[in-house]
């Protein structure tokens, strides 16, 4: 029996406001679509959040016994200033403020993107299509829709017409918006715009011979909407129907209601069973964004150089603090809640050492209490999971068994008080929904306390050598721990922190 049989998942879709049992088209396939990055900037911690939610969710239907297929693409063009459609492509207004090729813009922000997500253990997805790279797709798509009568072409630009689409099909049913009001409220506007109204959206957008970033078209030179790249690329590899697509709140609407509305005008029929939304990472309740001022970069959150921060946060700290609570609620950065985060992860990371190294003995007494706490605990980790992968909750079920495993350690219940089959199931089950499923990894650095302590007692004798003026035998203590990769760094108040590489 597969372990997705045995827990069956369920998801709260976004499009009936419901937790419902996932029962995917084609299992044990599944299509996983996730909305990615627009490469014009470093990704900040809020998108990270995001991020690690799908990566979470990716990670665990692989672990479960499905095979998926997870798409997450680069929005390479099309992605306008302002969100509701208007303004200038932002890699192009990026390229012209860094004087560089778009292309160039592009290619430092992905890789920029893709050392983020290696340093939080954010895998790699299965397709990362770009925007760029599938630029015939999307026009054959907008042809159809064109075809199809819910589009409308203005000066070499293509608009989705929400009137005409609503006179046979819903529109903003996943974000809950009374269209038929903003309808009514902006019909005088109308004759200023190229578009009917202002609901509708470019799906092509002309643009001038002054921008590098132009495709030709059967419209003229333009660039994709940037709706459509995501239908256009869910569409191509995972088909006109797929299981789920995630993203940020932020982007229901008109993001994720306009993909709908794209697939429903070209092929018929809606893209996608599931929706998922995950919620903001807010600062003193405010979403985090940069246009707020209010973000920070993982670069400045490892090295503790923002106004926002007390210290230095490790990343895999930082993923506990976002995996702490569950991706449907908001969460609020505090230095407070990082700290806390940080000595959460420590203890499970402590855990996560000892069960590595720990090995069965034999049977002393058996105690049967014991065999079935542990056959409870490691059952609840997947029932915990499968309940619309609530991380928060299967943390709470961790802590639990890194008691049990302190016990082993400590040798005050030796390995033997359980049997051999029940040791092994805690130790697989800790290891692997630490590592393979929350993406915890073992961080060396982050939890030794043998060797924290050690290089602690150095770093105070150096304290001591150095009031002695024996500078020689200071540098040797401060060289010698720099050959082994241990790095002191003498702080202005004359503390004495370190890194370890
Ligand atoms: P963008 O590069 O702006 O298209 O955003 C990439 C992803 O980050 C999208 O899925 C957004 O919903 C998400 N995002 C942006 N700001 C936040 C935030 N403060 N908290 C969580 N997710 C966010
Ligand atoms: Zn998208």
């Amino acid at each position: 029996m597969n372990l997705f049989e045995q827990y069956p998942v369920s998801i709260t879709n976004s499009l009936s406001g419901r937790k419902e049992l996932f029962t995917p088209i084609n299992p044990p396939f599944v299509g996983l679509y996730s909305c990615g990055p627009t490469v014009y900037n470093e990704v900040h911690l809020g998108n990270l959040r995001t991020f690690t939610a799908f990566d979470v969710v990716f990670r665990y239907l692989t672990h479960i016994g499905y095979k998926v297929r997870y798409v997450r693409n680069i929005t390479d063009a099309g992605h306008l200033t302002n969100d509701a459609g208007e303004g200038v492509d932002r890699i192009e207004e990026r390229a012209k403020l860094e004087r560089l090729e778009p292309m160039e813009v592009v290619q430092k922000y992905t890789y920029g993107f893709h050392e983020v997500c290696r340093i939080f253990n954010i895998l790699p997805p299965s397709v990362e299509p770009t925007a760029t790279g599938h630029i015939v797709e999307q026009i054959e798509m907008v042809k159809r829709i064109l075809n199809n009568g819910f589009a409308y072409e203005k000066n070499g630009s293509v608009y989705f017409d929400v009137r005409k689409f609503m006179e046979k099909h819903k529109y903003g049913e996943l974000s809950g918006r009374n269209i038929d009001d903003l309808l009514e409220g902006t019909r005088e506007l109308d004759a200023q715009e190229e578009k009917k109204n202002s609901v509708d959206f470019a799906i092509w957008k002309a643009v001038t011979p002054s921008h590098i970033q132009r495709w030709p078209s059967p419209w003229g030179d333009g660039i994709p909407g940037w709706h459509l790249e995501c239908s256009a690329m869910g569409t191509k590899y995972l088909g006109k129907e797929f299981d789920i697509h995630g993203g940020g709140m932020d982007l229901k609407f008109p993001h994720h209601e306009c993909e709908i509305a794209q697939s429903v005008g070209a092929y018929g029929h809606a893209p996608v069973r599931y929706w998922m939304h995950s919620n903001m990472l807010t600062v003193n309740g405010e979403k985090m964004s940069k246009s707020k001022g209010n973000s920070f970069l993982p670069r400045e959150l490892f090295a503790g150089e923002h106004p926002l921060l007390d210290k230095a946060y490790s990343p895999m700290s930082v993923r506990f603090f976002m995996l702490q609570s569950h991706y449907s609620s908001t969460l609020d950065f505090s230095n407070e809640a990082l700290g806390a985060a940080e000595k959460g992860y420590r203890k499970l990371n402590a855990a996560l050492v000892a069960i590595k190294a720990m090995d069965y003995s034999t049977v002393t007494t058996p105690n049967n209490e014991l065999v079935g706490e542990i056959t409870q605990l490691t059952g609840e980790c997947y029932r915990t999971m499968s309940d619309d992968f609530n991380t928060a909750k299967t943390l709470a079920v961790l802590f639990e068994m890194a008691s049990r495993i302190n016990d082993f350690k400590s040798g005050n219940t030796p390995t033997g008080s359980v049997d051999a089959l029940t040791f092994e199931k805690l130790k697989a089950t800790f290891i692997s929904m630490m590592e393979e499923v929350l993406g915890l990894v073992e961080d060396k650095t982050a939890n030794n306390d043998l060797l924290e302590g050690t290089i602690n007692v150095l770093i105070e004798l150096r304290k001591k050598v150095r009031a002695d003026r024996n500078y020689a035998l200071s540098d040797k203590i401060r060289d010698d721990l720099q050959a082994i990769g241990v790095q002191l760094k003498d702080g202005k108040g004359g503390e004495i922190s370190y890194t370890i590489e």
